[in-house]
């Protein structure tokens, strides 16, 4: 029996993260909040993806692609002499392996296939780190799709490696000048941009936000990190399950993902988000991009902007789902610094010769804390997923270090 299932309070297909609920909720968040046409698109696409999901055909071309192209399963890395000087039992889940270099694929090329199911031609995009905005470019022509990616100015400025794959792979990237020209701006101009459009393209969301059932959807098109991690514990940690499971939070897809696979058990889960991007740890009820969630605000409610040193993580709410499992107090959401991170990131790479995104030097940020002050007890098991490889930061951290 699941052990939500002996305890009184929420329901067990909640906890255990299924399907939302009716309209689209997570508890008292997510939901559909968006003009008329999108409403009526998003059904669309909640409609494809039920019928996708169920069609053996959809699920083994899923599989062939995530296999053959995106390089999966990944491996789960024993972060050896790290484990030695933390005190802890440190497992890696190495999205960084993957083609493109990030967790992004494994959702993009789900939507991507259930796009051409849908009759689609051109994939829409935001893009924060443009880890994103690659692998919808990567899927896009692999799949003969056209892609735009819609990117804030000032993160085209830090990331312009990424910038020019994008192009390179034939997609246009178009530059978000409003507001803080960050992500935020980048998914509010894509929204924009679908609702003229809905007839011919898919709106290729990058994380667990927007409009249900981009929040669900993005979930299970990233439940195979959480799915793989699972049986690969199963096999190599003597208690089968890990005592923690850690990943960073931007809007949280890779956390989500990871997260689905261990629902169901006792693993304790944790969200760690950047200082300045803390919409779960400290974001106040709102709605945004199409969903009721947490979002940071200013006291006449108007979105703080984020301010992360790493773009992924830049964005100033959290998917609803997180919302709901941090109120039922299945997975708590902690924040790291910036310079915590960076710090994290030259300690990985100078123990185990992996110098990590940093949006994933978050969760090794924390998990060094926690392993410092007791909040992971000595001999603990963590899983914690390495969301992607450190190329795109070299720049960043190039001023820094
Ligand atoms: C985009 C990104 C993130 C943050 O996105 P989530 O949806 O929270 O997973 C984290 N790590 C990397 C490497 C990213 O590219």
């Amino acid at each position: 029996m699941r052990e939500a299932s002996l305890r009184p309070g929420p329901a067990p297909a909640a906890a255990t993260m299924g399907e939302p609920g009716p309209r689209g909720r997570f508890g008292g968040y997510g939901g559909r909040y968006a003009p008329e046409s999108l409403v009526e698109a998003c059904r669309e696409v909640e409609e494809a993806f039920r019928e996708a999901r169920e069609d053996p055909g959809f699920r083994n071309a899923l599989a062939e692609l995530l296999a053959l192209h995106a390089g999966r399963p990944t491996p789960l890395t024993p972060a050896g002499r790290l484990s030695r000087e933390l005190g802890v039992r440190l497992y890696l889940k190495r999205e960084d392996l993957t083609h493109t270099g990030s967790h992004k694929i494994n959702n993009v090329l789900g939507q991507a296939l259930l796009a051409t199911r849908m009759g689609r031609r051109r994939l829409i995009a935001e893009t924060g780190a443009g880890q994103h905005g690659v692998a919808t470019a990567t899927a896009a022509a692999l799949l003969g799709l056209e892609a735009t990616v819609f990117m804030g100015e000032r993160d085209i400025e830090r990331q312009a490696l990424n910038v020019f794959r994008m192009r390179m792979l034939g997609a246009e990237v178009v530059p978000v000048t409003t507001g803080s020209r960050t992500l935020k701006d980048a998914t509010s101009e894509a929204m924009r941009h679908w609702v003229g459009a809905t007839a011919g393209s898919h709106y290729c969301v990058g994380s667990v936000i927007g409009p249900d059932p981009y929040p669900w959807m993005v979930r299970e098109f990233q439940r195979v990190i959480g799915d793989e991690a699972r049986a690969q514990c199963a096999a190599e940690l003597p208690a089968g399950v890990p005592d923690h499971v850690v990943a960073c939070v931007g809007g949280g897809s890779n956390a989500a993902g990871t997260f689905a696979g261990f629902a169901d058990t006792t693993a304790r889960l944790t969200g760690v988000e950047a200082e300045g991007g803390a919409g779960a740890a400290r974001g106040r009820l709102g709605v945004l991009h199409g969903c009721r969630s947490l979002f940071l605000q200013d006291g006449d409610g108007q979105i703080v902007e984020a301010h992360s040193i790493a773009a992924g993580l830049d964005y100033p709410g959290v998917g609803p789902e997180h919302a709901h499992l941090r109120e039922l107090g299945r997975a708590r959401y902690v924040t790291v610094t910036d310079d915590e991170a960076v710090a994290a990131a030259v300690r990985l790479a100078r123990a185990e010769g992996i110098v990590p995104a940093l949006e994933s030097a978050h969760a090794l940020a924390w998990v060094i804390r926690a392993a410092g002050d007791g909040g992971l007890p000595a001999g603990s098991t963590v899983l914690m997923t390495l969301s992607g490889r450190g190329d795109k930061d070299i720049s960043t951290l190039k001023e820094l270090l």
